[in-house]
């Protein structure tokens, strides 16, 4: 295999610290880094999201605006760029009609502001002279750009040499629009006509492109891996999925240990370490009183830190809170937001039991952070989950895990066995209230044996959860996407669509 260092070009949505929602933008902050270490070229193109303060993170001019074609005429772009430490070249793509925005996505003009993003990406690689080995695309926002490599660019000698990896951090959001996207991709009709089964007729699914044109495809955990060839996993794309499991992997995702780091973190009350972990007391203290929770050392206090949505299980917490609460001694802290239907739900708990229950309704990493490092336990009890980081970090500041046994859950927090002194969490199988309930009541009640819980603890605290190991993966992935890229896609296949 041929060993020189790798040009990567990663195109996403998000990006820690530049947007975040959720755990896209985590892995995009943490991923390039540890590639760089490598001693690889990684470089990374988002959009200048209007938020995105331009002196604060030191951003420049690189290329004059350019234009990029788009439904049937041209966009102007601009480009800009900054480097992080390690070297990490992050170039922005500026365009105030798509990006001057409070948010990041959920609005009308999606499909164009992220087809815009990739084509700027595309055409701005061009422009810089430096063709890349890989393009790493990251979930829908990013998918055409397989499809496109195959079709429209398949004869450009510039990315003659690129191969196209599509990461898969959450087969439910698929970015599914009208046939009208064609048109603003600039495309004829038959370079995008989907095969059978590919999306509902007169739909474009910018997720199935990437699972069906990349020359690699990969998902954020071996478990996740496996469970989305399966109907109930596949979110409608199973067939497609084990069509292609020859090109499919899981690599487990780290998280980012400068970012996450009890022994350092300014955000916290007091440090601590898997050496000695007792100043962790403080630090639930504070949370207590942030949370205008009774501050009881011996209360055990239970965190939630996820997006408020149908994946995360709240819906299973909901069916058990009342007896969980009326009968069981512990605290709980949420910190999320989302659906709405969940903002009333766990906002009727805190009024219900306002000294056991803390709700924060917002988005706040520092929070998050001070959460993390102040709960005993973190509680995911996810419907499914591609990789999860909550339940990474939470070990990594001595919070317990208590989780869903699915996807990435199941693949990083192994069952408490007391007897042998051996696991890192609580954990449960089936999607049901019972279950949970089951594991919550373990967890509590093992939280009394001080000394044991002590050892969980730390157990969880020694877990390897860094880049380094995945990172490593990552690049034995471009080199199988380079040697095995997909042949081009002849038009006269696509001039019939069937079904
Ligand atoms: P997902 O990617 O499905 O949202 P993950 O567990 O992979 O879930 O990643 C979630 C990331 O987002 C974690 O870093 C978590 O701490 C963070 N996060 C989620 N909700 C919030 C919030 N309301 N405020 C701050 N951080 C949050």
């Amino acid at each position: 295999m041929n060993e020189r260092p790798l040009r990567v070009l990663m195109l996403a949505a998000e990006m820690v610290p530049f947007a975040k929602t959720g755990g896209l933008a985590d892995v995009l902050g943490a991923l390039p880094k540890a590639l760089r270490g490598l001693g690889h070229d990684v470089r990374v193109c988002l959009p200048r999201y209007g938020f995105i303060d331009k002196t604060r993170f030191g951003l420049r001019r690189v290329l004059e605006p350019f234009p990029v074609p788009m439904n049937s005429g041209t966009e102007v772009a601009e480009i800009l760029m900054t480097e992080l430490d390690r070297g990490v070249i992050v170039y922005f793509v500026e365009n105030a009609k798509f990006y001057d925005r409070e948010g990041i996505y959920m609005y009308p003009d999606d499909a164009d502001r992220f087809i815009f993003l990739c084509r700027a990406g595309l055409e701005m690689l061009r422009r810089l002279a430096w063709p890349p080995d890989i393009i790493h695309c990251h979930d829908w926002h990013t998918a055409l750009v397989p499809n496109w490599l195959v079709t429209i660019y398949r004869d450009d000698p510039f990315f003659a040499g690129t191969a196209t990896v599509y990461t898969v951090h959450n087969l439910a959001y698929q970015g599914v629009f009208g046939h009208r996207v064609l048109e603003i991709a600039g495309l004829a009709r038959y370079e995008f006509e989907a095969p059978a089964g590919l999306a509902p007729k007169h739909q474009i699914n910018f997720m199935g492109r990437g699972l069906f044109y990349a020359d690699v495809i990969n998902t954020v955990s071996p478990t996740y891996a496996s469970e989305i060839l399966t109907p109930e996993y596949g979110e409608g794309f199973d067939w497609l999925l084990r069509e292609r499991r020859d090109r499919l992997y899981g690599i487990l995702n780290g998280i980012d240990y400068e970012v996450f780091n009890p022994a350092t973190d300014p955000h916290i009350a007091a440090h601590y370490s898997a050496a000695d972990p007792t100043p962790k007391r403080i630090d639930k203290e504070a949370l207590q009183a942030e949370a205008g929770l009774p501050v009881t050392a011996e209360t055990p206090l239970i965190g939630m830190i996820a997006r408020l949505s149908d994946q995360k299980g709240f819906d299973l917490l909901a069916q058990i809170a009342d007896p969980l609460l009326q009968n069981l001694e512990f605290q709980l802290v949420v910190l999320g937001t989302g659906d709405e239907h969940y903002h009333r739900l766990l906002s009727d708990l805190q009024r219900r039991y306002p000294t056991r229950v803390k709700v924060f309704l917002t988005f706040n990493a520092p929070l998050a952070q001070r959460i993390y490092a102040g709960t005993d336990m973190f509680l995911m009890p996810s419907r499914f989950e591609p990789c999860g980081l909550g339940q990474m970090i939470a070990m990594r500041y001595g919070s317990v895990p208590i989780v869903r046994r699915t996807g990435g859950l199941a693949d990083t927090v192994q069952e408490y066995k007391p007897e042998c002194g051996t696991g890192t969490g609580f954990t449960f199988g089936p999607y049901d209230g019972l279950a949970l309930l089951t594991a919550l009541v373990k967890a509590l009640a093992n939280y009394a044996h001080r000394e044991a819980w002590g050892a969980l603890l730390r157990r969880g605290m020694s877990m390897d959860f860094s880049w380094q190991a995945s990172a490593e993966k990552y690049i034995d992935l471009y080199r199988r996407a380079l040697a095995g890229r997909r042949q081009p896609v002849a038009p006269a296949e696509f001039d019939e669509v069937p079904g």
